[in-house]
Formats: C-alpha cells, structure tokens, sequence
C-alpha cells in the first residue's frame, strides 16, 4: 500500500488574493505540479503578488558588506559578520581547507 495522497479532481479554480483581492486562475495544469511536489497549501497570491512577495522575501536577506581580514578585499557575505574576524568566502574556503589539511596531517603522525 502507498500513501499517496488523493488528488482532487483538477479543474481551473478561481482564487482570491490575499493581497489585492483581485481573482486570479489557478489552472489544473498548476494543480497538479503543485501535487507533484507534494505541496497542499493553494496559493494565497495572485502571480503579479506572488512576484513581489518573493521580491520582500529576498530583501528580508540582505547581504553585509565587508572587508577581509586576509586579502583586505572587499566583499559581501549573507551572514551577519562578527565584529573583526571576518574571511571573504574566498578566504573562508581556504581557512577550511588549510585547517582540514592539518587535521588530515596531525592524524598521520599520531603514534600508534
Ligand atoms: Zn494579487
Ligand atoms: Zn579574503
């Protein structure tokens, strides 16, 4: 047995947006890659909304300028970085690597 959820009939739905309560069509098409995904929420937003909600998503995660403790080059990272101690992804990457290669070689040589 499996558990796949029923599908509803899928026939185009008209739907209100939450935003400017105006209707829009939510098309079978779209009903059934939304149950594709697995998805069971109907839309809230009409496309031109959902458009912008994504838009005040994206800049809830804005981006911090900053400068490189080690290259002293400029960047931006997604995080909010803390105080001085701030890589470049660059640097960061490579801070891994150098300290994975440590570890790598501090294993090699521990006595049996
Ligand atoms: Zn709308
Ligand atoms: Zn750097």
């Amino acid at each position: 047995m499996t558990n796949t959820p029923e599908q509803p009939n899928l026939e185009d739905r008209v739907l209100v947006c939450k935003d400017c309560g105006n209707k829009f069509l939510w098309t079978a098409g779209e009903q059934k890659f939304f149950y594709d995904k697995g998805l069971q929420n109907t839309p809230k937003r009409c496309k031109i909304c959902a458009a912008t909600y994504k838009e005040k998503l994206r800049e809830k995660h804005p981006v911090w300028p900053i400068q490189c403790r080690k290259c002293k080059k400029k960047a931006e990272v997604s995080f909010e970085p803390k105080s001085e101690d701030t890589l470049c992804e660059n640097c960061f990457q490579q801070e891994i690597e150098k300290r994975n290669k440590a570890i790598k070689a501090l294993g090699e040589t521990l006595p049996e």
